[in-house]
């Protein structure tokens, strides 16, 4: 499986200004292609034959002329890979994965991709020290927090290095060694399908996400302790101040930069802490769950912002976008889809099936004799059925109607159950599906190559 560390570095200030060159040098080529691309699509599309495409390729020493000096001072490797980054990025666009490669500025494009011609990693005891530059024109060394027993014993191949105001980063990608099976979760299926509803009871773990608790299983519920909710309550304040006085200072003054830098840090300390904290729980439902049901959210659909409302005469009406606004600040505040993110891949570390139900209605649904109504609610958190008068907690009695759901669907209709795994597939479907009508656009490019090489 591919994984991922991510850990902060420690430049000084001779390193860390080189680092900012090679990053601005890096966006430079970057916004370069971007640029060269638009100019020979437009080319092509009003001087040449129709089907004749502008080339895409990596080639960057074009850019390299006397308006640009400072270009010679950087490697050509982190040039070479800017480009590459590009190419890559338009080849994707041609599968249909991503949209077009644009522009990048200081906020997006703030990264260089290093290859290992320009770094090594040596260990200094525990510390891990990364020295960059080639070995005859070293550009100097920095600390990594890196734990040394986490690290791949095999030096990755290349490293990411990022900036923002908050400070530097070093990531990089390996593979842990951990085989994934596309068709596990159909086996498991399988072998569910066989038992008994008494024995698939005990064995699911039920999930369900709202907003006032963040997770709710069968037995037990995971919220965050209250000195944890003090301090995100406490730098909100601080970060709403720190705003209203961006918006007074100048843009580019040193005040207003270290107030950015003050932003940066207060939102870095709630992002480790929402981290924490789903790491903690999704650790503890996947060691000790065996089968995990959860609801499909479409946290995207469900963000999303009302449409504004006309009377006849086209007045302007209220559409209730301050109170959906704040109700999509709730759900996006903790991050629900990271939890789902970090259990997906814990599950499937340790071979254990996850799987997802539809979530309508199952806010209103009785778990006890299956009666739906809205007024079931009484309040956030009392359910109560009209019809068999059954009194529960409102998301533990959610939890268990998506155990129910999920019963139902494996016994009687195993097929019908969403898989995460099967949700890739699908996925992979429609973007080979749109890569059959854009290859088309592909070999044109390649014949046009040809002819251009000829
Ligand atoms: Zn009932």
């Amino acid at each position: 499986m591919l994984t991922g560390i991510s850990q902060k570095c420690f430049p000084g200030p001779v390193l860390a200004n080189t680092l900012s060159q090679w990053i601005g040098c890096a966006r430079l080529i970057y916004n370069a292609k971007c640029d060269e691309d638009r100019y020979l699509r437009a080319f092509a599309q009003k001087y040449l034959p129709v089907q004749t495409y502008a080339p895409i390729d990596k080639q960057y020493s074009q850019y390299k002329s006397e308006l640009t000096p400072w270009l010679k001072d950087c490697p050509s490797q982190i040039m070479r890979n800017s480009a590459t980054i590009w190419y890559k990025a338009y080849i994707d666009f041609l599968k249909g994965k991503s949209a077009r490669p644009h522009r990048k500025n200081k906020v997006n494009g703030n990264y260089i991709w290093v290859t290992n011609e320009l770094f090594r990693i040596r260990w200094e005891g525990s510390t891990c020290v990364v020295e960059l530059g080639t070995i005859k024109n070293p550009a100097g060394s920095m600390r990594v927090k890196w734990n040394k027993s986490r690290i791949p014993k095999i030096p990755p191949k290349s490293i990411w290095i990022k900036k923002n105001h908050a400070g530097w980063k070093l990531s990089f990608s390996y593979e842990d060694g951990n085989l994934i099976n596309q068709d596990d979760n159909d086996q498991h299926l399988k072998h569910l399908s066989t038992l008994s509803a008494d024995e698939l009871e005990g064995l699911i773990t039920p999930i369900d996400r709202g907003i006032a608790k963040p997770i709710q299983t069968d037995q037990t519920s995971f919220d965050l302790d209250i000195k944890a909710k003090c301090r995100l309550a406490y730098r909100e304040k601080c970060l709403k101040r720190f705003q209203r006085k961006l918006a007074r200072q100048n843009k580019g003054s040193n005040q207003h930069k270290k107030t950015q830098q003050k932003i940066a840090k207060l939102k870095e300390k709630d992002t480790n802490l929402k981290n924490d904290f789903w790491h903690k729980t999704t650790h503890a439902i996947a060691s000790n769950a065996k089968v995990v049901v959860m609801e499909d959210l479409k946290l995207k659909n469900m963000t999303l912002r009302p449409k504004p409302r006309q009377d006849v005469n086209g007045k302007w009406l209220k559409n209730g976008a301050k109170a959906k606004a704040g109700l999509n600040k709730a759900l996006l505040h903790l991050g629900l889809n990271k939890f789902e993110v970090y259990l997906s891949y814990k599950m499937a570390k340790l071979n254990k099936p996850i799987f997802k139900i539809s979530p309508y209605q199952t806010s209103q649904e009785c778990a006890h004799c299956g009666y739906i109504h809205p007024d079931n609610r009484k309040t956030q958190s009392d359910f109560e059925c009209l019809s068999c008068g059954h009194v529960d907690n409102a998301d533990h009695n959610a939890a268990l109607v998506i155990r129910k759901r999920a019963m139902d669907l494996i016994l009687n209709s195993g097929t019908e159950l969403v898989g995460t795994q099967k949700n890739v597939l699908r996925l992979r479907a429609n973007h080979n599906r749109s890569k059959t009508v854009k290859s088309q656009y592909l070999a044109a490019n390649d014949d046009l190559l040809k002819k251009k090489v000829a």
